[in-house]
């Protein structure tokens, strides 16, 4: 069954006011974080509707769905991978995305450069750090990250841009507090050593539907919310 219409514009709207709240409890300016609707799972007709609602910006988590999606969208959107990739998917993400979230190894982000050479792009990309430690998580371990970005920063099709997190999921956002604050400080720290394509300004992409005011005021610039914009994905 279809979401009905007006849950969609709602719900952006809620959101949008939330961040705005949050940026202004933490004395940030709101333009200084953007929401990415993500659109896992979701039809686009539903992304076709939050285009229409003024959102722009969508994340997408699994390549073959996206492509399709992406192929089939009329409406010009912007898109960003928050998913896993395979090296082998390397060619899709340089090619498909205007930011690329989740790299988080140097085998990855290699083949990245190959291929956003080949396509004549340069492309973004944050790097995915395993703030929590849990070993079953993606994310470039915290001890292992600055030898990461030090190598991306030989690779001339590769611009950084900060960094992204997944913390554990925990009922309490509260409890989530320390890992977004601890990939600030991170953020802070590379941007002062000169990793990334700005030293004065870099992403950090962190928050989801349960806790993105808790990052924002934590520092976020990107966060990405699916379920409270789209409802439960089936
Ligand atoms: C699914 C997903 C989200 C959105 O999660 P919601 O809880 O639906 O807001 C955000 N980030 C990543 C990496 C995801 O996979």
């Amino acid at each position: 069954m279809p979401y009905p219409m007006s849950a969609i514009k709602e719900n952006l709207e809620k959101i949008r006011a939330r961040i705005e709240a949050a940026a202004l409890r933490a004395g940030r300016d709101s333009q200084s974080v953007k929401l990415i609707a993500v659109s896992k799972k979701i039809d686009s007709q539903l992304i076709e509707e939050a285009i229409a609602c003024g959102q722009t910006l969508f994340g997408e988590n699994y390549m073959q769905e996206a492509k399709e999606k992406i192929n089939l969208l009329h409406t010009p959107a912007q898109w960003h991978f928050i998913g896993h990739i395979q090296s082998k998917k390397a060619k899709d993400a340089a090619t498909l995305f205007d930011l690329v979230h989740t790299v988080d190894r140097v085998k990855l982000a290699t083949a990245l450069d190959k291929h956003a050479g080949l396509a004549g792009k340069t492309l973004s990309v944050l790097v995915q750090i395993n703030v929590s430690g849990e070993t079953q998580k993606e994310g470039v371990a915290q001890e292992n990250a600055e030898e990461l970005l030090a190598a991306m920063g030989e690779l001339p099709n590769l611009k950084v841009k900060g960094l992204m997190t997944m913390p554990p999921f925990m009922d309490n956002p509260e409890e989530v507090r320390p890992f977004f604050r601890t990939l600030r400080l991170l953020g802070e720290h590379f941007a002062a050593k000169g990793y990334f394509d700005r030293r004065d300004a870099f992403e950090l992409s962190m928050g989801m539907s349960g806790d993105f005011e808790v990052a924002i005021e934590e520092g976020a610039t990107l966060v990405r919310v699916g379920t409270a914009i789209f409802g439960p994905r089936l």
